[in-house]
Formats: C-alpha cells, sequence, structure tokens
C-alpha cells in the first residue's frame, strides 16, 4: 500500500510538473512582440491612426499574445525606408503607400494612386474581387514581403496655390511638390516638381521655396496649417482619386505565427482598411468648412482645359508605365479592363445617383 501510494505520489508530481512545462512552453511560443513602422508622424490625423488601431485591435483580438509596437517615421527607420526595413526583416510590419517604392517597383505605383484612376470603392472591388490583391502580392513575393490594403484617403484634393490657376498656361514655371505618376504629369505641363516629405511642406510653401503642393485633404491640410502659406485651395485631385494605405508584413515573421494570430492579424486590417476612409470621409467635411468659413481660404473648382489636358497627359504616363516592364503591363492590363467595367456601371449608379441628388453639383464655379 505504502509503496504503491508512494508510486501514485511521484507519478502525479510528475504529472504536474509536465503540464507546468507544457504550459510554460505553450505561452512562451505562443506570445509575439512585433515592432510596425511607419510613413507617417507618429499618431498623425487619419492615416497616422490607422497604424494605432491596428496595433490596439490585435492586442485585444489576441488577449496580448501579440502585440505591435507603432513607429513613427524616422523614430526606428526614415518614412521611405519603410519597406526594406520589412523586407529585410528589421520591423517584421509596416504601414505605408506602395507608391513610394517606385524607384524599386514601378508597378507598384498602380496600387497607391492612378491620375484619373479608380476611386477607393473602385480600388477595393479590384484589389479584393478583381484579382488586384494577388497581383500585388506577387510584385512583392521577390522581397519576402506580404502585403494587405489597409486604409483609403478618398478623392483627395488639388492642392494649394499661391495664385488662381485660369489655364494651362498659369501653371508654367511653377514650382510644386506633389508625389508620384500626378507628378509626372504637372511636370508635362510646365510645372517644375520637387519631392520633399510631408513635414517640409509647409515652411516651403511658406518661405516661397515652392509655389504650389498637394498634400492629402481638408483634414490634413487643416492640420499642417497650409491655408497659412496659400490662398488658393483647388479640387478635384485627379492625381490621387485616393491613395489606398498598405500594410506590409515580413513573410518569415507571417510564418511564424500560428494560424489563428494570422487570421487575427489580417482580420484587423481589413478592419483598418474601412475605418481609415470611414475618418477621412467625416472629418473632411468640419475642416474644409473650418478653411473656408474661418481661415477665408479661397475654393476654387479647376478650369476645364487644365482638366482636360491633366487626363490627356495621365494616359500618356500610364501607359508608358505600362510600357516599362512585364509586371507593369501585366498590372495595366488587368486595371484597366477592371476600371472601364466599373466606370461603365458607376455611370449608371454612383455617378448617376450624385447627379439625381444634386443637379447643381459644386457652387464655387463664377
Ligand atoms: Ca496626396
Amino acid at each position: 500500500m505504502q509503496r504503491n501510494a508512494l508510486v501514485s505520489a511521484v507519478a502525479l508530481a510528475a504529472a504536474v510538473t509536465g503540464l507546468m512545462s507544457l504550459t510554460g512552453t505553450a505561452q512562451a511560443q505562443d506570445s509575439y512582440h512585433w515592432k510596425m513602422v511607419t510613413s507617417w508622424p507618429k499618431n498623425f490625423p487619419g492615416v497616422g491612426q490607422g497604424p494605432e488601431r491596428l496595433a490596439k485591435l490585435v492586442d485585444e483580438m489576441s488577449d496580448g499574445r501579440l502585440t505591435i509596437d507603432v513607429y513613427g517615421a524616422g523614430q526606428l527607420v526614415p518614412g521611405f525606408e519603410v519597406f526594406d526595413a520589412v523586407s529585410e526583416g528589421t520591423a517584421e510590419m509596416g504601414h505605408s503607400a506602395s507608391y513610394y517604392w517606385k524607384g524599386k517597383v514601378p508597378a507598384a505605383q498602380f496600387f497607391a494612386a492612378v491620375p484619373f484612376g479608380m476611386n477607393a470603392q473602385e480600388m477595393n472591388a479590384w484589389l479584393q474581387y478583381g484579382g488586384g490583391m494577388d497581383l500585388w502580392n506577387e510584385v512583392y513575393e521577390p522581397f519576402g514581403v506580404e502585403v494587405m490594403v489597409a486604409g483609403a484617403s478618398g478623392v483627395q484634393m488639388g492642392g494649394w496655390y499661391n495664385k488662381e490657376i485660369n489655364s494651362v498656361a498659369d501653371l508654367e514655371g511653377l514650382k510644386m511638390r506633389m508625389p508620384g505618376l500626378g507628378g509626372e504629369v504637372m511636370n508635362r505641363m510646365g510645372v517644375a516638381i520637387v519631392n520633399m516629405p510631408g513635414g517640409e511642406i509647409f515652411t516651403s510653401l511658406q518661405s516661397g521655396a515652392i509655389d504650389a503642393t498637394e498634400w492629402i485633404g481638408p483634414y490634413n491640410d487643416l492640420a499642417f496649417g497650409l491655408y497659412q502659406a496659400a490662398d488658393y485651395y483647388y479640387y478635384p485631385g485627379w492625381h490621387e482619386p485616393t491613395v489606398m494605405f498598405e500594410a506590409i508584413v515580413n513573410q518569415q515573421a507571417m510564418e511564424s505565427l500560428p494560424a489563428d494570430l494570422q487570421a487575427i492579424l489580417r482580420s484587423a486590417v481589413a478592419d483598418v482598411n474601412q475605418s481609415v476612409l470611414d475618418e477621412y470621409t467625416a472629418r473632411n467635411n468640419d475642416a474644409l468648412k473650418t478653411l473656408v468659413e474661418e481661415h477665408d481660404v479661397v475654393l476654387k473648382r479647376f478650369p476645364d482645359d487644365v482638366l482636360a489636358k491633366a487626363k490627356e497627359l495621365s494616359a500618356q504616363v500610364v501607359s508608358e508605365l505600362a510600357a516599362s516592364d512585364p509586371m507593369a503591363k501585366k498590372i495595366y492590363d488587368s486595371y484597366s479592363t477592371f476600371q472601364d467595367k466599373v466606370e461603365n456601371y458607376h455611370a449608371i449608379s454612383e455617378q448617376a445617383y450624385y447627379n439625381a441628388r444634386n443637379p447643381e453639383g459644386d457652387t464655387t464655379q463664377d
């Protein structure tokens, strides 16, 4: 009896120890602490709130098993080095926009913003249900990076000018900050394009180093105080009918996560994709009112001939990009085929509805 009791006690102790070590091992393997680098100032309104929301959601949904520290531009790596940092594994993940990587992968620009291209609703449709996400991942795959769409600005504003623009000729000789394909179009209209990070825009415009700039839309432009440096605020942002933001993840880091944490991460990114756009849609309204009513900003629509010329040159610039390499061609074909279809349908749905709802259209024209 005594011997049996001893054996039982030893067995029980062994079982408990085994259980404890099992639990201990599981916990150690099951906790992940990630870094997310971004191209935005820390906590920047709109786009900078996306990564913060993402980290909070992932923490809550995983009960703390996956935690993510969010770094603003320059805190861990410069804003334009986010892609390299994720590719190399310096950070497990990043939040940015794909047109910043045009020097490395020109074709990536199709996924951020195309002048006279698709808006946020249409881009989400193409990316999620029209083959766009597969192509985007194909472009990043050689860099060991997985991508998810993670927010949209919606249609942006045309930008801030220190004088009235009444014709294409009025653009000639201006110095302007405008990135991406839109900047190339402006360049072909006689504008000298200057590239600079967001943080330098205000002082450059105020000092006269540049005559004009685009940034995002009323919400972010108000936050930067751009109304203090230029009087004329033009629309529409033909150059950026939206910018789609990206969440990029180092492939090895992604594969190291158990399936449930991967699902949590994807689900949180999908949430952020919608919420960034919703925040812009909500905040731009009040910000525009403040700009016009409190800061006496002169709100103007681009003249028809400027828009027509920009559209003509945009088609040139985009087809030149498509001709530059086979991957760009493949993406362009998919993008433009989808845009043709969605434009046809939206002509009799979204567009027809907007026209019916508000037949007078905008009221800022003389
Ligand atoms: Ca912009």
